[in-house]
Formats: structure tokens, sequence, C-alpha cells
């Protein structure tokens, strides 16, 4: 249950209607929510007098439910925004891992000839082997600022621990909690204790309702600015790295108020299936696609086989425009 309390209730008494309630207290400048778990389908009465208003759910899916607020939230990214009224979808490239300055620059100068405004790329590579490339770390970060300060570019990248979470506050202009990390409390509680946009990319094990539990752990600290990113699941199949479920976008539009992104690259693993898989995704009327881009995917560090060449990506950006326009869409 969400309760929206009568404004200007002192501090105090707020937390003592939160204990009493077992609910957590957000508070938006003068007025403050209570969330209850969604099992609680009658307003306790020591709340009648406080309450204004109040909202009773069918799961713990509560503020990113379109049955609390319909209208999709509008992130701003601050030189453009996705979301809500905008007809924007995102296109964010870049390599999976920042290596040098050299292949960062050269992406970065390619995003920038397209007119793409969304640098993506990782610094602290959550790795399925201790044994290969790791990421550039703090040095890789600092070279995404540069990026940023040299060509006006939004940067993107991931968190993959709580070791860092500060440092990825501070520089990135998009917070990326990826798969594997989807279920760190201690990173989305960081991350809901800030403004700054998260992406929140769905664990390939996970059902849609444990997903959105997870953004719904940012939204109740207080982040409202959070974006959902399928990037394919676990299943069966072993021809391609994981299965992406187009089905759990169709849910998640019609059921939650929360920008989408979708991620081809991580979800075919192989650079053929891409493009295909990135127009199928635009058609669905989408508000982002993060694609993987090298300037020479043979020698990439990390998710080489599934990394675009420059010319594939340029070419399947030009084949998207008129899909995302089809779809009222505009790629940026
Ligand atoms: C990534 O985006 O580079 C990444 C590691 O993806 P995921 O968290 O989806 O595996
Ligand atoms: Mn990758």
């Amino acid at each position: 249950m969400i309760i929206h309390l009568k404004e200007n209730i002192d501090a105090n008494k707020v937390e003592e209607l939160a204990a009493q309630s077992k609910s957590i207290a957000l508070k938006t400048g003068s007025y403050t929510r209570l969330i209850t778990s969604s099992s609680i389908k009658e307003l306790p009465s020591f709340l009648d007098d406080y309450t204004d208003e109040f909202f009773t759910m069918a799961s713990d899916i509560q503020l990113a439910s379109k049955d609390y607020r319909s209208d999709i939230k509008e992130i701003d990214f601050d030189t453009f925004k996705i979301g809500g009224t905008t007809n924007n979808t995102v296109l964010i490239g870049g390599p999976c891992s920042v290596e040098s300055e050299e292949q960062i620059n050269a992406s970065a100068e390619h995003l920038i000839s397209m007119g793409l405004k969304t640098l993506r790329a990782g610094c602290f590579k959550p790795r399925t082997t201790p044994y290969s490339f790791q990421g550039l770390g703090m040095e890789g970060l600092m070279l995404l600022v540069k990026m940023r300060e040299k060509h006006g570019l939004k940067i993107v990248t991931e968190v993959r621990d709580s070791t860092h979470v500060d440092a990825i506050i501070e520089h990135s202009d998009v917070i990326q909690i990826g798969a594997k990390s989807m279920y760190d409390h201690g990173i989305l509680k960081a991350c809901g204790k800030q403004n700054k946009p998260v992406l929140l990319k769905r664990g390939f094990g996970t059902t849609i309702q444990e997903f959105v539990q997870c953004a719904e752990f940012i939204l109740s600290s207080g982040n409202p600015n959070v974006i959902l990113c399928e990037r394919g699941l676990r299943t069966f199949e072993t021809k391609t790295r994981f299965t992406l479920d187009l089905c759990g976008v169709a849910w998640l539009k019609e059921k939650t108020n929360l920008p989408l992104i979708l991620d081809p690259s991580h979800a075919m693993g192989h650079a053929f299936g891409v493009p295909d898989l990135a127009r199928a995704c635009t058609a669905m009327n989408i508000d982002g696609l993060l694609v993987e881009m090298h300037p020479n995917p043979k020698v990439a560090k990390s998710d080489a086989s599934q990394q675009l060449n420059f010319e594939e990506f340029k070419a399947m950006k030009n084949s998207l425009d008129p899909i995302a326009n089809a779809v009222g869409k505009t790629i940026i």
C-alpha cells in the first residue's frame, strides 16, 4: 500500500507513523509517502487523520506500477530526456570495456559523427573468470570523464561492487547496475540515495517480479530516476549467449511506469544477430538501446564476439531511423 500523508506533518510524527505501520517513509519536498507491504489492503485506523490518499497494490511492484502512476517517468540526461512525453530512443554505444585512450576516443568520435549523444563502456568489469581482463578501474573512469569533457557526450558506466560505487556516482552521468549486481543491496541503496539516473539491468536468472522489486529498492530510497534494461535470460538454449525476453518487455511496457532500454549485444553474444535484434527492439517503441561497438572487435579485451565494428554500427543506426520513425520515435 502507498499512503500519501497530509503535508507538513512533523518529522518525529512521520517516523512514529512509519514505525507503527512497518513502512518505509519516502519524503519528497514537503510531502511524505509511507510504503507498506502490498499485503496490507486496509488503511490502519491510526493513519486516518494523517492520510490524504492511499493506494492498495496487487504486488510489491508498487512505486514502479502503472496502477499507482500511469504516466511513464521522464529521465533527464541533462542535454536530452527519455521517457515521459518525449519521443526519444537513445542509442547508447561504445566498447564493452575502456581499453585505452585511443580506443575510447575513436569510439566517442564515431558516436559524434552519427549525431549520437551517449557513450557507454565498462571500467570495473564483472567477469566470469578471474583470469581475464578485469577493466582499467579508476584509470578507465577518468578516460570516460575526459571523453565527456572533450566531446560533450553523456557517459554510462557500470558499478561492480560497493568499493567504487561512490566514484561511479560522482563521475558518471548514468550509473549502470549490471545483471550480476542486480541484487546487490549496498549498490541499490547507494544509488537510491542520490539523484543521477540509474540503468538497472535484469539478472539473467530472475523473474520480472524480482527485477522490478530491485528497482523498488532504488525508488523507495528516494531516487525516482530508474531505467529498466532487459539483456537476456539464461534458458536451455546454448547457440546464443542468452535469450532476449521480448515478451517480458511487452509486460514491463504495459504494467510499469519506468523507461525501458534493451541490450541486444549481451543477449545475442554474436555480432551477427545484433542489428536484427536492435531493429526488432526499436519496433517495440522502447526508450533506448545499448549496443556494443569497438574500433577493432577482433582484438577487444572483453566480449569480442558480440561487438560491432564502426561500419556495422553505422549501418545498423541508419536502418533503425525509419523503424523508430514508424513508431513515433527518433533515435538520438
Ligand atoms: C555490460 O553491460 O558490459 C555487462 C557486463 O552486461 P551484463 O551486466 O548485462 O552482463
Ligand atoms: Mn560487454
